[in-house]
């Protein structure tokens, strides 16, 4: 005789609905630190002597993976890891793999990462195995000396064979650039025509103010609009509504047939259709970027077994995602407006 069947567990928070913010702007894009650590020392990310958070008040990757599923569970559709460094956070692969599931069933669109590139030569097949087709890799010059300065401590050769790796492992490439005043703002055109000739979009970043580093922030800013005046008496940048998901305004190069956003968090208001939130290596969730409002998910994750009290603290933290941000450099103390750094909350 056959056992009796048993009524399906739902996959967790299966019945629960999507998570929709005040202002009606539906949640569906997470970005995860999985670790504040890296491998570099980006002058605009990290000071030299960065100190680290302690390894347990990390989530495991366990957790991570619950966390992560209870938010597919209420209708994330885009997953990207981040961080610190994404890739250098021990057996990172199995968290990958475990979450390629939701891609495998279709409750999520895509799971990317964003990356420094310099682990790539080693997990670009594994990552594309898992399901990613996407991948961000931050590339600022393609000057070694220069790239060393910005880095302190990266190689621009391992960088590129990381690149090299993921186009070979079919991965589609976007590079991320931070445009520095004094630094690379020169380079900014072969920067892009090297990346378009490989067929890799380049978004360009400004400065944000976030974390206190040595130098003054002041002096690192670029506006991008002055890059884009730059560019037009060279290129014809033909306005695209090409949309990643991002807060990126994106043209089309004529002369190239390759797309460059741009990211201005200082100088433009991208929080209109704001569909995203970010949760840190330690499991707090922050609704804005560039506001220090807060929900710790930790806590519930590891009150319990199950799923309900994280599902009531997600719930309880969306609701109060703030319309907008409000990022300044203050100019007479240069203090960030946020003393977080990007490494924390994941860029
Ligand atoms: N380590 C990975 C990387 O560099 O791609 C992922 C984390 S990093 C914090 C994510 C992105 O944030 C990178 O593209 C980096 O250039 C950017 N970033 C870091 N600090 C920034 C800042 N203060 N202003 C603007 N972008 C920043
Ligand atoms: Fe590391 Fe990325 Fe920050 Fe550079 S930008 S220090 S690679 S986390």
């Amino acid at each position: 005789m056959n056992a009796p069947s048993r009524a399906p567990v739902p996959a967790t928070g299966a019945s629960r609905a999507p998570l929709v913010d005040p202002f009606r702007r539906a949640i569906t894009y997470l970005r995860v630190s999985v670790t504040d650590r890296c491998d570099f020392r980006c002058v605009y990310c990290m000071s030299e002597n960065m100190a680290f958070l302690p390894k347990q008040d990390l989530l495991t990757l366990e957790e991570l993976d619950r966390l992560c599923s209870a938010f597919v569970a209420r209708g994330v559709r885009k997953l990207r890891l981040t961080g610190g460094e994404p890739l250098v956070r021990r057996d990172i692969m199995v968290l990958f793999r475990s979450l390629a599931r939701h891609l495998k069933t279709g409750a999520l669109d895509e799971l990317n990462v964003t990356t420094n590139g310099s682990q790539l030569p080693r997990y670009a097949e594994e990552l594309a195995a898992c399901g990613v087709k996407r991948i961000n890799v931050s590339l600022d010059t393609l000057d070694p000396a220069r790239f060393r300065d910005i880095t302190r401590w990266g190689d621009l050769a391992k960088v590129l064979a990381g690149i090299d790796a993921a186009q070979g492992a079919g991965l589609h490439v976007k590079i991320n650039a931070v445009a520095l005043k004094g630094v690379n703002e020169e380079e900014i055109p072969s920067l892009m025509e090297w990346a378009h000739g490989r067929g890799m979009d380049l978004s360009l970043i400004e400065v944000m103010p976030l974390g206190d580093i040595e130098p003054a922030r002041i002096d690192q800013y670029l506006p991008l609009s002055l890059v884009r005046s730059r560019l037009a008496p060279r290129y014809t940048l033909e306005d695209i509504d090409y949309k990643s998901g991002g807060p990126a305004s994106c043209v089309r190069v004529a002369e190239t047939g390759g797309r460059l956003g741009f990211i201005t968090p200082l100088t433009h208001n991208f929080c209109e259709g704001c569909n995203r939130v970010r949760v840190t290596c330690t499991g707090t969730l922050y609704m804005c970027l560039g506001q220090d409002d807060a929900a710790d998910l930790r806590a519930p994750l590891r009150a319990s077994e199950a799923d309900d009290l994280l599902h009531a603290a997600i719930e309880e933290a969306i609701a109060r995602k703030p319309k907008g941000h409000d990022f300044v450099i203050d100019r007479r103390t240069n203090r960030p407006a946020v003393a977080r750094h990007m490494s924390v909350t994941g860029g």
